[in-house]
């Protein structure tokens, strides 16, 4: 009977319940013959009963509690009854051997579960994985898989998905230990964590210029670094995207974004992707402060990025920097010629003039920003501008945040990946790395990563193929879902539930400017020590692409007055997401901005005594843990409500909701004052006799401004 119980001899490993009957008929079989009634004792042996056997307690075997023992010993009790003497059971046991032995021989030779099972290994289970896939995992054979399977009453092919759940079964049944991951998991560790302090070198600091158009900024990059390039530019936009450094004398480095305006700035930060330390805001001296120098403004403020100013063409003969200093005044930026704290540079990127002076206060607000990096790790980073070259394939300028990029290293930007093949600076030289702050073209890359997109080295290709892969999937799954993850009231709701913001960032565009300024101030009149309405940006006009990136950026909808967004900007909000609101009154803005604002207030939290009961006896129920059998001496106790644990007047733990209330032992609802009753708290082990149970409610009340 025993041999023929299926996987007899290694049935312990996979369903130790019916384990202990083999051993022990095989030591029983080496030991030597006895009378009758002892051979019943030695074999139910077990160590237990030969200790107890040692210390000469005569241990019956009824009086055994285990079911399962008692169950053997009736057995053996009749076999030996029916042998009647030690040569019975003799032969028994040497039918039963041979069987094992065949069975052990067969499973040998197929391979069986069991056998696999010896190596234990942890298999890597995501959230969904075939059979196929599963069985490889564990090296074991598909079949014997789908055997199991099988055998628990589920029929599965090969290719067959199964869930993470049967997965984990089926990888513990064969002797693994099981790691769960789910899909999201391969993006961790991507970006390593913080640097420490003593790893920090000092980095160059990496400068944005922005500025009106034709106010100089493409002449200004372009005479920092000494090569004349905008003389044959025609109209003024500049087409090209990069970044170059310039080595200063003295060996210090200042990183330069040659993007064109605020577009790329501001789209780098729509993607997370704050490279920028230091805005130069180029305003020509002949022309003053222009809407692109108060959109620059507000880009950089909404990054909080210090601005210096570079007042150019000072070459000009109706060159008037005190106006321009003054106009800046409007829009919050003190000079430092009026107490404040901006920089405000002359030069002249035509004549070359008042350079250096520009590059000594970059230098000197570096210094203050203290900008600091570990260049002694893995690289990572921001691609700036990537494109597909003929002959070269994918080229990416990518800026190296912090840690250093190697040639050879296993990049991943974005959802491209690839071994970095060469990496070229700015005057188009090979260098073996790039530091922090360094900018490089890098070649090897499988495709185009899109600006702004972080990158990372990776230590395999494999982890590399891994990331790439559930990226692109994601984007996928991304671009079939309807609305793409963005900003918009309803997300701040939302967001409000976490109770992480209490400040509410908004884009106001309305048709005139009076308006606008109306809007902002009735807004400013909403805000509370609690909340308030953060402007990134009022002003007149339709909404623009700008607007919409710079929404997204900094995470704000856009409310529209009486102004249409242009059909650019439409589409572009939809792709990302950004919430666009139009009102033509006045009231129904700050009304919707009020009810979001409300939301964000904290709801106040009202407590309510219901009753108290002490604790009178505490007792250890197996698989329930600690129950306290109490008496409610004041108030009642309500199963679903908050209770605290009072033990000599301090609290010793702020319970959750208390979810096993019993009266004797049926579940209640509520005890009332005198009554006795029993209470378990999951997780709380500690309880003890004289503790006294407080019940409570919360109630949350809403506030409104
Ligand atoms: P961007 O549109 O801001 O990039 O401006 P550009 O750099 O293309 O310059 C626009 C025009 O202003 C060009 O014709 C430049 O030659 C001219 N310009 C730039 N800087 C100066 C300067 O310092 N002095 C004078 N006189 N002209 C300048």
């Amino acid at each position: 009977r025993d041999g023929a119980r299926p996987g007899g001899p290694r049935a312990p490993r996979l369903a130790p319940a019916t384990a202990p009957a083999t051993p022990e008929i095989q030591r029983a079989a080496r030991q030597a013959p006895r009378p009758g009634s002892q051979t019943l004792d030695r074999r139910v042996d077990d160590d237990e009963d030969t200790r107890r056997k040692a210390a000469g307690a005569a241990s019956k075997p009824i009086s055994r509690a285990k079911g399962a023992t008692q169950r053997r010993e009736g057995r053996l009790t009749i076999q030996a009854v029916a042998g009647d003497d030690e040569g019975a059971v003799e032969r028994m046991r040497s039918l039963a051997s041979v069987r094992r032995a065949r069975e052990r021989e067969r499973e040998k030779r197929k391979g069986g579960v069991q056998e696999q099972a010896r190596v234990s290994r942890e298999v890597v289970i995501p959230d969904v994985i075939t059979v196929a896939e599963l069985s490889n995992r564990m090296a074991t054979r598909g079949v014997d898989v789908i055997k199991f399977l099988m055998r628990q009453g589920m029929m599965v092919k090969i290719n067959d998905v199964i869930d993470s759940d049967t997965a984990e079964l089926i990888a513990t049944e064969f002797g693994h230990t099981v790691k769960r991951v789910s899909d999201s998991d391969v993006e961790e560790g991507f970006l390593g964590a913080e640097d420490m302090d003593e790893h920090m070198e000092v980095r160059a600091p990496v400068v944005a210029v922005m500025g009106h158009v034709d106010h100089g900024k493409t002449s200004l990059l372009d005479s920092l670094r000494q090569a004349d390039v905008a003389a044959g530019e025609q109209g003024g936009i500049t087409q090209h995207i990069g970044a170059y450094q310039v080595k200063l004398p003295n060996g210090q480095k200042v990183t330069f974004l040659d993007t064109p305006g605020h577009a790329a700035f501001t789209a780098m930060r729509a993607r997370g992707a704050d490279v920028t330390d230091i805005v130069v805001l180029v305003v020509a001296a002949d022309d003053g402060v222009m809407p692109q120098t108060i959109e620059a403004i507000q880009h950089a403020k909404a990054a909080n990025t210090p601005i210096i100013v570079a007042v150019n063409k000072m070459d000009k003969p109706d060159a008037n920097p005190t106006r321009v200093i003054n106009e800046l005044l409007q829009h919050e930026i003190v000079a430092e010629s009026l107490g404040g704290e901006t920089q405000v540079i002359e030069v002249s990127a035509l004549k070359k003039t008042g350079l250096n002076d520009l590059i000594e206060a970059i230098l000197l607000q570096a210094e203050v920003l203290e900008l600091k990096a570990n260049p002694d790790r893995t690289a990572e980073g921001v691609v700036i501008e990537s494109k597909i070259d003929r002959g070269r394939g994918a080229v990416s300028t990518v800026l190296v945040k912090r840690g250093t990029l190697k040639r050879g290293d296993i990049v991943v930007a974005g959802a491209k990946f690839g071994r970095v093949r060469a990496l070229l600076n700015e005057r188009d030289e090979q260098v073996p790395s790039a530091g922090p702050a360094e900018p490089v073209e890098v070649l090897g890359l499988d495709g185009a990563p899109s600006p702004g997109e972080a990158f990372a080295v990776v230590e395999s290709e494999a982890r590399a193929r891994e990331l790439t892969e559930y990226r692109i999937r994601l984007k996928r799954e991304k671009a079939g879902a309807p609305i793409a993850s963005g900003v918009s009231m309803a997300d701040f709701m939302a967001k409000m539930q976490d109770k992480k913001i209490s400040e509410m960032p908004v884009i106001i565009k309305a048709d005139v400017q009076g308006s606008a300024e109306a809007i902002v101030g009735s807004l400013d009149k909403l805000a509370t020590d609690e909340v308030r309405a953060r402007i990134i940006l009022s002003g007149a006009g339709a909404i623009s692409d700008s607007d919409v990136m710079l929404a997204k950026g900094s995470g704000a909808p856009i409310l529209g007055f009486n102004v249409r967004a242009t059909s650019q900007a439409r589409q572009l909000a939809e792709r990302e997401g950004v919430e666009i609101r139009y009102y033509s009154i006045i009231y129904d803005l700050l009304d919707d901005v009020k009810g979001v604002m409300s939301g964000l207030l904290a709801p106040e939290q009202r407590e309510t005594f219901l009753g108290n009961a002490r604790v009178l006896q505490v007792f250890d129920i197996t698989r329930v843990g600690k129950v306290a059998g109490c008496r409610v001496t004041e108030g009642v106790v309500r199963r679903g409500a908050r209770v605290r644990i009072v033990r000599n007047d301090i609290v010793v733990l702020e319970l959750g909701v208390l979810q096993t209330l019993k009266r004797f032992k049926e579940e209640v609802a509520e005890v009332g004052n005198g009554v006795e009753c029993g209470m378990a708290f999951q997780g709380f082990q500690d309880i003890q006799e004289g503790d006294v149970i407080e019940c409570f409610t919360i109630e949350e009340v809403k506030r409104s401004l």
